[in-house]
């Protein structure tokens, strides 16, 4: 049976673990980093915490006899693709990155792409608006800098130590989030702008549409850069990359 780790955290990564569970030719495992306190529940064996860098996934890979490593993190968890790349072209493991594609502003948005949180906290200015902070819990410090906007934050789990800003409500929920609620949770707090990831997919798109149809602005943070290396969009491209490796593998003897 080959081994197969899945590096996780997304709704993909466990819709391609789903595809792969019942599987009797492959060994699934899918590796989550660690943070979210009641992770949703996945269809195959999961590892928990960091490897320790590129050498501890490496490590891990070579002594776990992993036949090929599919990349399957967040966009915007560059660290631990970097170290994915990084740990498969060391150790020759077959390897791809399964990468949703961005969303693409269509007519009626109103987006501006930022680079960071900090450039995002700069482009709200000094009037006070009312923001939809929707980029996780653990990047949210610089808005400490900006206390004179009303923020909604929201994330899977409560923000560890309340902001200390004058203005803050905080809203717990794991996706995915449809058009017509986000509209709803937006109106109710007169939201202004949105402040988001380009996170591609559809189970956070509700609020992408719903500012869009309100009229109302988007803040976008750009998405990291993608480490080089082979990269599909979808589960089924991700399957169909799989089993090509599999089977050139075992055409060399491997
Ligand atoms: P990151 O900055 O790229 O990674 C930081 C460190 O966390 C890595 O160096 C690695 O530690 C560990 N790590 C990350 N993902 C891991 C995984 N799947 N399995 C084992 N260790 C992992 O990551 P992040 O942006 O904090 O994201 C953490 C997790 O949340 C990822 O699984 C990601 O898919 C998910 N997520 C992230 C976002 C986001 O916006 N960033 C959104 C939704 C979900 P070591 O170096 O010790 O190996």
């Amino acid at each position: 049976m080959a081994r197969v780790l899945i590096l996780g955290g997304t709704s993909e990564a466990r819709q391609l673990a789903g595809r792969l569970a019942g599987r009797g030719d492959l060994q699934v495992m899918l590796s989550l980093a660690g943070r979210t306190a009641s992770p949703a529940l996945q269809p195959v064996p999961v590892r928990s915490g960091g490897f320790g860098g590129p050498t501890g996934l490496a490590d891990y890979l070579a002594t776990q006899r992993i036949d090929a490593l599919i990349d399957a993190t967040h966009p915007y968890a560059a660290v631990i693709s970097a170290n994915a790349a990084e740990a498969a072209r060391k150790t020759d493991v077959p390897f791809v990155a399964l990468r949703r594609p961005p969303w693409i502003a269509v007519a009626g948005d109103r987006w501006t792409e930022v680079r960071d949180v900090r450039a995002a906290v700069q482009e709200l200015g000094p009037i006070p608006r009312r923001v939809f902070v929707t980029i996780g819990r653990n990047e949210l410090a610089p808005f400490r800098d900006a206390p004179a906007h009303h923020y909604l934050i929201r994330s899977v789990d409560p923000v560890d130590l309340p902001l200390p800003l004058p203005h803050v409500s905080y809203v717990i929920g794991r996706g995915p989030f449809g058009e017509a609620d986000d509209r709803a949770l937006m109106e109710a707090h007169r939201i202004g702008v949105v402040i988001a990831k380009n996170s591609g997919g559809t189970a956070t798109y509700g609020k992408i549409a719903a500012a869009r149809a309100l009229g109302i602005d988007v803040i976008m943070l750009r998405r990291p850069a993608a480490p080089d290396g082979p990269a599909v969009e979808s589960v089924d491209a991700a399957i169909g990359w799989l089993d090509h490796a599999l089977t050139s593998a075992t055409a060399r003897g491997v």
